[in-house]
């Protein structure tokens, strides 16, 4: 006993106490600075995120792979990218990360009610790299603690409250991910992590996907990253919950 609890002592707390202000590499490329409307060239974007006139990039399909990176687009490491709104995502010349972080995630008195204490959620990899699927396990992690604010990933969607995505749906998934999304009890909520999920990302162009799943249901949150950072993923999931 005495010696667990010296090991305790020197292990220190290991999890990040403020998940809502965790500091964040400064390399790290999150939210997209655009300062000028010059004429990028879109040849350079493999997942046609960028526009000219103006000058946008849309997160939904960014890798955040930097390759636009110029006088106009810069990036921060600002990393709470989660949006309820699709529109929300496409980042135009002259937005900031603060006015992003207040509008982008529009919760519901619905949704905080009934799962504010408590989130269930069944993850469905439909057809990712893994990437994705490995930052959402490190969310559970002693670092990321997601559980620590009720927050779990479960074994089967008839224990879940909602469903998370990652990978553009291939053709031999979609099934399955259908199966999964009626096999969870109402009410549920279904979210897309990952450029994947949310636009097909770089397989975008395959004949083998089939996203008519993303047309029949509602999709209530929106989190981009290729992969995902964990602290992107649990920000966006408490703001979308907590009252
Ligand atoms: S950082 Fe995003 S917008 Fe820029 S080239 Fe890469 S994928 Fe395209
Ligand atoms: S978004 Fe990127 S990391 Fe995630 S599944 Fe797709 S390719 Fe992999």
């Amino acid at each position: 006993m005495l010696d667990t609890i010296k090991l305790k002592y020197f292990q220190g707390k290991q999890y990040i106490k403020d998940i809502k202000n965790a500091p964040m590499r400064s390399q790290f490329r999150g939210f997209p600075i655009i300062k000028g409307n010059g004429n990028i060239d879109l040849e350079c974007c493999p997942t046609g995120a960028l526009s000219n006139n103006p000058v946008s990039i849309d997160l939904g399909k960014c890798t955040l792979c930097g390759n636009c990176k110029c006088e106009a687009i810069q990036f921060d490491n600002y990393y709470k990218l989660g949006s309820t709104s699709r529109d929300f995502l496409v980042i135009k010349e002259g937005m900031t990360s603060e006015e992003y972080e207040k509008a982008a995630i529009q919760t519901k008195k619905e949704i905080t009610k009934v799962f504010s204490k408590s989130l269930k959620l069944r993850q469905v990899s439909a057809a990712g790299c893994n990437g994705c699927e490995m930052e959402l396990n490190a969310c559970s992690n002693c670092n990321f603690d997601m559980g620590r604010f009720g927050i779990d990933f479960v074994a089967s969607p008839r224990h879940a409250d909602g469903i998370v995505i990652t990978g553009p749906i291939s053709e031999n998934m979609a099934w399955a991910l259908e199966d999964c999304y009626k096999s969870t009890p109402d009410p549920k909520i279904v979210i897309l992590a990952g450029a994947c999920a949310i636009s097909g990302g770089v397989f975008q162009k395959s004949s083998k996907l089939n996203r008519e799943f993303l047309e029949k249901y509602p999709i209530d949150l929106y989190i981009p990253g290729c992969p995902i950072h964990p602290l992107t993923f649990i920000n966006a999931v408490l703001k979308y919950i907590s009252k």
